[in-house]
């Protein structure tokens, strides 16, 4: 089986690396799937559970967004925050989603709504890979 390098990259430091049969993201403009031999391309992502498939499982890395990169013999994925699901702390992210529910119904001046509905983004989507989900 043909593989491609994939790295998940954060400020923080790598968050996986492995080699794997096929990288399925949520880019900005719609679903990506990447197999081994794509063309090159740099794509920006949505907040969503990168899909890894190695050896006949799929593993999930939360993402909250950043940039998918391919490169003829590797691909990277360059986020401000990833997380593979043992790392993912549940109780915070139901808390986060939890403040950003509030915020987005106050109906206040204050509130960025902008901001609370990405918040509200991650922690889903922090929960739904802790419970495979995508
Ligand atoms: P919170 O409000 O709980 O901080 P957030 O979505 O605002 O959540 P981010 O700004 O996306 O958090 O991430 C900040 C750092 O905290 C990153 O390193 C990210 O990986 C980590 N992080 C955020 N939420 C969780 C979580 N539920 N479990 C583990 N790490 C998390």
């Amino acid at each position: 089986m043909k593989t491609v390098k994939v790295n998940v990259v954060t400020p923080d430091g790598p968050v996986y690396e492995a080699d794997v049969e096929m990288v399925s993201a949520k880019a900005q403009s719609g679903e990506l799937g990447i197999l081994p031999g794509h063309i090159p391309m740099v794509a920006p992502l949505q907040v969503g559970a990168v899909r890894l498939k190695k050896e006949g499982n799929t593993e999930l890395v939360a993402v909250s967004g950043g940039f998918l990169e391919v490169r003829p013999d590797q691909v990277t994925i360059l986020a401000q925050a990833a997380e593979t699901a043992e790392h993912i702390d549940v109780h915070r992210a139901q808390q986060a989603k939890h403040r950003a529910e509030q915020r987005l119904q106050a109906k206040q001046e204050h509130v960025d709504f902008k901001r609370a509905e990405l918040a509200l983004k991650r922690a889903i989507n922090r929960l739904n890979v802790t419970q495979n989900k995508y």
